[in-house]
């Protein structure tokens, strides 16, 4: 049914609905991997923001190695896509994960993280269980506070552990500066990001010391990859957001470069007064945390609140032109709360409606 929305106007698209400038996302992806090539490192974006296998091939076509993933069920999404190269960012526990992951493990090129022992314990006994091999990261605490191992004495100390243990493979070690970001002096910010950074440098340098593998060093997000890819010791990044450039990371990170592509259409429903207008995209369709919704062709109109059903614009005198059933493109603050409240994107090009794309990581909580 919703092939027929295919050469539509977006604007003429039924509201809320979440839209993609396909231009605009294709140049980011080409733009980002452009630049990990240039500084020689490879590329494992994130795919929290869109989970979505058709996007994630648009970015191994563009040259990214593979793909980081939160979860083991959006692993399955994605190796059941034919991507084989899968870093699953976090800690997976418990035996119905475990299970999964060693089935997963069968045919792919899985890697997990590890900040302790006991984790990397029952995960060699599951592999060994399934006669299979999953690759180990250390994830090292560098200053985040999260979760990771100190860095020093103590990552190598479970590197060596990990190291013992069979089923399991150490592959190297993670960290994630995301604490950094949104330091306002690009000065301070670039020497917090190498201090912090670097002390990954220090654990590989221990590691390698000890006879101990270290060929991954995966680092670097969206809102700090323009800096961590500029240091030697990194060798991969798992930036992904920046695929859609959300306001979050342009106008807090100072991420530049990189354009607007994601956003949801709504339609005035109300004009309460001569400066407000409310639309239908409410918190159930645009997750305002983290960064708010900024209307995209309106410079002087303003989101001021958010409920379930209902987004309320304060206007200026430019905006106040408009009227009820006006249709007004929101971008999207941070997609990554936002994406998982649809079932598709509706991607456009020109603003005609080229593809839907199926966001089949949708729901893989687990
Ligand atoms: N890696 C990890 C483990 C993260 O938790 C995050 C963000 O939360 C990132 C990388 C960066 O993701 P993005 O580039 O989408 O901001």
């Amino acid at each position: 049914m919703l092939n027929n929305l295919i050469g539509l106007d977006k604007f003429d698209l039924d509201t809320p609905c979440l839209t993609i400038d396909l231009d605009v996302l294709e140049s980011n992806i080409g733009l980002m991997a452009s630049f990990m090539k240039e500084r020689g490192k490879e590329w494992r974006p994130h795919q929290k923001c869109h989970k979505t296998p058709a996007i994630a091939w648009k970015q191994i076509d563009a040259g990214a190695h593979g793909v980081t993933v939160a979860k083991v069920s959006e692993a399955e999404v994605f190796a059941s896509a034919g991507i084989r190269n899968i870093l699953i960012a976090n800690m997976i526990v418990g035996q119905p994960k475990l299970q999964k992951l060693a089935v997963l493990c069968r045919e792919n090129h899985i890697i997990v993280g590890c900040d302790h022992y006991v984790q990397a314990e029952m995960l060699s006994k599951v592999c060994v269980e399934y006669g299979v091999t999953c690759g180990v990261l250390v994830e090292v605490d560098i200053g985040l506070n999260r979760v990771g191992v100190r860095p020093g004495r103590d990552t190598v100390e479970l590197a060596r552990g990990i190291d013992k243990l069979p089923g399991i493979k150490l592959e190297g070690i993670m960290g994630y500066e995301g604490h950094l970001l949104l330091i306002e002096d690009p000065t301070e910010k670039l020497e917090k990001i190498k201090e912090s950074v670097g002390l990954l440098r220090h654990c590989q340098e221990m590691l390698v010391k000890e006879g101990l593998c270290c060929d991954i060093v995966s680092a670097g997000g969206t809102g700090s990859y323009q800096i961590t890819s500029d240091l030697d010791w990194v060798t991969e990044l798992q930036a992904g957001g920046g695929i859609f450039a959300d306001p979050f990371y342009q106008t807090r990170c100072k991420v530049d470069g990189l354009g607007y592509a994601l956003s949801v259409m709504a339609t005035v429903v109300s004009r309460p007064n001569l400066t407000k207008a409310v639309l239908d995209s409410g918190r159930k369709t645009i997750n305002p945390d983290i960064c708010l919704p900024v209307p995209k062709d309106y410079d002087d109109a303003e989101v001021v609140r958010m409920s379930a059903e209902h987004c309320e614009l304060e206007l200026g005198p430019k905006s106040q032109e408009l009227k009820i059933g006006d249709k007004v493109e929101l971008l999207v603050g941070y997609a990554d709360f936002t994406t998982p409240l649809h079932d598709n994107f509706i991607a456009c090009r020109n603003n005609k409606v080229e593809a839907i794309l199926p966001i089949h990581g949708r729901g893989k909580i687990q």
